[in-house]
């Protein structure tokens, strides 16, 4: 293999261009981004970002020259045409290559309301940042991880904060409910409003926004409204390349595609119609991506899923896969301190765990989880 693409520029991308290099591909690689930005860390957008703790130049992620890799950015691919290898970009250039890595991640899920920020990029951050510096009153739309932390960010800078999720608790998909509890109380501890089990049915004002209108007539005024309403694979590029996409480009657990040489990996890749949207993933999976690529054997093993999030100075982590029907039990801690170590059971078995301000603990308990039934 002479020539590798990577289309999508940022924390997978270049995970993939240091692993074609740790794994002795001496050919040219070319990383291709829609973004016009170097790549940069996105955790830190929804927290120390927004509250000013860090600046744009925290957020790089290391600019290694010696990697010799061709950065083209703020160009998208708009099409993988498989039969000559080619990426075709928007800006009408043709690139030519042996080998494919797709790490095109996702985008923040679009509300239909001018002025209704979202937060996937540092321009969105940028713009968000702008706006919650002038203070007043901040809703909320979705009480996930995205939400939560802009939520937690926002009440530091004083902000009166509004959290509207229309489920009956936060993060009650990877958490459960009894833990998504949890987190329900974590926000009324810091002076937050959540408004649960009520989906939002408008958000009001022309120019600017006015009011966020609930379906049970509740009206909210806001000066600023967020939505942290889910992430959507960019994938729309691939149509007519013939991989298949199913809640993103899917995959084995390796990253490899149903065309060869062409690997998927990172928030756009979906392996068993799950896309495992973490930075731990996006870091440590293109290595798996690239053995694949490079046909030099089969990476690393699958180890268990795992994410953190920074809410309210709580770290929350996270690791292994739960399910509905999981028992909980407190191991350690205690939920009413918010700090606290549990573990999710099935059958005798320890399924996930979960961790409050208890860092040192979970990590014990994490690389106790067994890998093997896990997905990377
Ligand atoms: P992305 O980071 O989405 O990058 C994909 C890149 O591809 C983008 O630059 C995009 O512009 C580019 N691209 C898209 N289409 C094209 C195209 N057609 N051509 C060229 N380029 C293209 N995870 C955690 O575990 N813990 C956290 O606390 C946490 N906090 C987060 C906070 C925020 C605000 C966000 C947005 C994410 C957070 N994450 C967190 C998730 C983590 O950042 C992602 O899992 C990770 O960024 C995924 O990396 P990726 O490279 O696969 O995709």
């Amino acid at each position: 293999m002479q020539k590798v693409a990577i289309v999508g520029a940022s924390l997978a991308g270049l995970a993939a261009a240091r692993a074609l290099r740790r794994q002795s591909f001496a050919g040219e690689i070319i990383a291709i981004g829609a973004e016009r930005h170097q790549p940069y860390d996105r955790p830190p957008l929804s927290k120390e970002f927004l509250t000013g703790a860090y600046t744009e130049a925290d957020l790089a992620l290391g600019h290694d020259d010696d990697l010799g890799v061709v950065w083209r950015l703020g160009v998208a691919a708009t099409r993988l045409d498989p039969r000559g290898g080619s990426v075709h970009l928007a800006d009408g250039e043709e690139i030519r290559a042996d080998g494919v890595v797709i790490a095109t991640g996702a985008r923040a899920r679009p509300v239909e309301h001018a002025g209704v920020h979202t937060l996937r990029t540092l321009d969105d951050a940028i713009a968000l940042r702008d706006d919650l510096r002038r203070g007043g009153r901040l809703v909320v739309i979705g009480a996930g991880f995205i939400g939560a932390e802009v939520a937690s960010s926002a009440r530091s800078l004083g902000l009166d904060v509004t959290v509207v999720e229309s489920l009956p608790t936060p993060l009650a998909g990877p958490l459960g409910p009894e833990m998504g509890a949890v987190c329900a109380a974590l926000h009324g501890d810091h002076g937050v409003r959540l408004l649960t089990g009520v989906p939002v049915t408008t958000v009001t004002g022309s120019d600017h926004v006015e009011a966020v209108e609930l379906a049970d007539g509740t009206r909210l005024p806001a000066d600023v409204v967020v939505a942290g309403i889910g992430a959507v694979p960019n994938v729309e590029w691939l149509a007519g390349s013939g991989l298949e996409i199913s809640g993103g480009v899917v995959t084995d657990a390796n990253g490899a595609t149903g065309l060869p040489a062409v690997v998927a990996t990172g928030d756009c890749a979906s392996r068993d119609g799950v896309r495992s949207e973490h930075w731990t993933h996006a870091v440590e999976h293109p290595a798996t991506a690239v053995a694949t690529l490079l046909g030099t054997g089969a990476g690393r093993p699958p180890k268990a899923p795992y994410f953190w999030s920074d809410q309210y100075g709580v770290r929350i982590q996270f690791a292994g896969r739960r399910e509905p029907g999981d028992t909980v039990r407190i191991v350690e801690g205690d939920p009413e301190q918010r700090s606290f170590l549990a573990v999710y059971e099935r059958g005798g078995l320890t399924t996930a765990v979960l961790g409050m301000s208890r860092p040192k603990s979970f990590t014990r308990w994490r690389r106790q989880l067994r890998a093997a039934p896990q997905e990377a």
